[in-house]
């Protein structure tokens, strides 16, 4: 199990580093040696590079793994620059594992062999400044295996979990890189936490009747470890019990370790869970912020909720997404279509017409005006 940096824990909307320090302390001190961050997370490898140099040696007991902004990169220099950023931030002389961030077709990585990545690669690698080269990815399966046999990486990274066992790379993709022998890390096994909240009314209906009880977090971990392609599972933790309960987890879970009938149960929850969870967010935030103030991943998520627990309580994490309490309320039906967001998502959504989708369904006529007096009573 490897630590994801992405949702780091936060206090007055910035990271809290001493909370983070403690988890990733434990973490480590309990056999966790993997910390993935990126240079698009916000604060997050700066927060590591603090945590490294109030701890000392805790550096050099773990692998730290950092991502290159590749839609950011226009030129060779481009990439040392955001290279010698992330060291700078991580307060380190070199990254174990670097990956090319969030590659979405061949074609991208076509533009980057343009612009000189292999030999740039190989010139790091040989100044020590990159230990293992590898990709994430966020395009179709098709193109999966393709980029795979493009050049000889030493690991790769895909979304995966029980209800994307055919998107993106997939089960598919899985197995392709575990054929070539290239390592495979699997971010989002929880999907962004919404296999980790509350599970659709009748998902947990399918599962309480195949006699299924365990926690859907472990459920859903376990599903993947259970996979031997699998080389590592990145989970972000934001509290203490989270870790606690994940390196349970970890303790007790091994390739092929599920039984039949746990497996068929998820089989048929997932069909339940697909049916709600209409919008494939995954709540990175990689779209924000939106110019006009929408709340886009809380948006989408009181969407979905709509569907799987009903549509008041949709409503009712709506209400909150608009931010009204603090006020300043912004609703699905501000989004002015500017498709700032758009090439931004790894997930392809459409925003602005999902976004319609969302103030068609929650916002019932008058809201904005009636949560915005509303806001200004109780904060008067
Ligand atoms: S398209 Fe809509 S949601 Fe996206 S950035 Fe523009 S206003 Fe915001
Ligand atoms: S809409 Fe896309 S970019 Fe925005 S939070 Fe969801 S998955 Fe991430």
């Amino acid at each position: 199990m490897g630590f994801g940096c992405m949702r780091l824990p936060t206090a007055g909307g910035r990271i809290d580093v001493d909370a983070a320090e403690k988890l990733i302390v434990s973490a480590v001190q309990r056999g966790v040696n993997y910390l993935d961050t990126a240079y698009i997370y916000n604060g997050s490898e700066a927060t590591l590079g603090e945590i490294f140099a109030r701890n000392p040696g805790l550096r050099d007991k773990v692998n730290v793994a950092t991502k290159l902004p590749i839609s950011r990169c226009q030129a060779q220099e481009d990439f040392d620059k955001y290279l010698s950023r992330s060291l700078e931030r991580l307060k380190a002389d070199h990254v174990d594992y670097y990956l090319v961030h969030n590659v979405t077709s061949a074609g991208a990585w076509e533009r980057l062999e343009e612009l000189g990545i292999e030999e740039w690669v190989s010139r790091q690698k040989e100044a020590g400044r990159i230990g293992q080269i590898g990709f994430s990815y966020h395009g179709p399966e098709a193109d999966f295996p393709v980029l795979l046999d493009s050049y000889d990486w030493d690991f790769c990274q895909i979304q995966y979990n029980y209800l994307n066992e055919h998107y993106q790379a997939g089960t598919a993709g899985l197995e392709a890189a575990a054929k070539r022998g290239v390592p495979v890390v699997v971010m989002e096994p929880l999907l962004g936490g919404k296999l980790a909240g509350e599970l659709p009314r009748a998902a947990k209906a399918v599962l309480e009747r195949a006699g299924i009880s365990a926690d859907p977090v472990r459920l859903a971990l376990r599903w993947v470890w259970n996979h031997p392609e699998v080389t590592l599972v990145l989970s972000g933790m934001n509290t203490m019990e989270q870790l606690d309960q994940n390196i349970e987890t970890a303790d007790g879970a091994s390739p092929c370790s599920l039984a039949a009938e746990e497996v068929r149960a998820i089989e048929m929850a997932r069909e339940s869970i697909a049916k709600s969870y209409r919008v494939p967010c995954t709540g990175c935030g990689y779209c924000l912020p939106c110019p006009k103030g929408v709340n886009i991943p809380m948006c989408f998520a009181a969407y979905n909720a709509s569907f799987a627990h009903g549509w008041y309580q949709g409503m009712q994490q709506y209400i909150t997404a608009s931010g009204a309490m603090e006020g300043k309320a912004r609703f699905a039906g501000d989004c002015v279509q500017c498709g700032a967001c758009l090439q931004k998502c790894p997930q392809h959504i459409d925003i602005p017409q999902e976004l319609f989708r969302v103030k068609r369904r929650l916002q019932i006529p008058g809201l904005p005006a009636i949560v915005r007096m509303g806001t200004r009573v109780i904060t008067r």
